[in-house]
């Protein structure tokens, strides 16, 4: 099988192209450096991207908190992790990067927040 897969490692944007039956044989062309060989293999067999949303918040004048993985979780669990920040509903006060998950979906990847929110605080 062949695949072209963009790499999004760094800024130059390499065109990887992957011919592979498995992950061990796979054959690269295109890659600027090792962290692509890596990037380009993930994407053909085990694709992940950075979840990033917005949870429910009380005690502010705002209604939601903006939240993100600490890293990127498979690909295939994009929808279960959206499921599953509906039902999270912090209280502030709110520090960013506080943690609200530290096994998100058994990834072993941290959920946290990615804005400081004081109670009652209008931003
Ligand atoms: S292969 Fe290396 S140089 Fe090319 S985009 Fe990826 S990280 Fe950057």
């Amino acid at each position: 099988m062949k695949k072209t897969v963009t790499c999004t490692v760094c800024p130059n944007g390499c065109e990887i192209e992957v011919d592979y039956t498995t992950r061990e044989d796979a054959a690269l062309m295109g890659y600027g450096c090792k962290r692509g060989i890596a990037y380009a293999i993930d994407e053909c067999f085990e694709p992940k991207r950075t979840f990033t949303s917005s949870v429910k918040i009380t005690g502010s004048d705002r209604r939601m908190m903006p939240v993100r993985t600490t890293a990127p979780i498979p690909k295939d669990l994009l929808i279960k992790a959206a499921q599953a920040i509906n039902s999270v509903t912090l209280e502030a006060p709110v520090k960013c990067g506080q943690v609200i998950d530290d096994d998100f979906l058994g990834t072993k990847v941290k959920l946290v927040t990615t804005l400081t929110l004081e109670r009652g605080d209008a931003q």
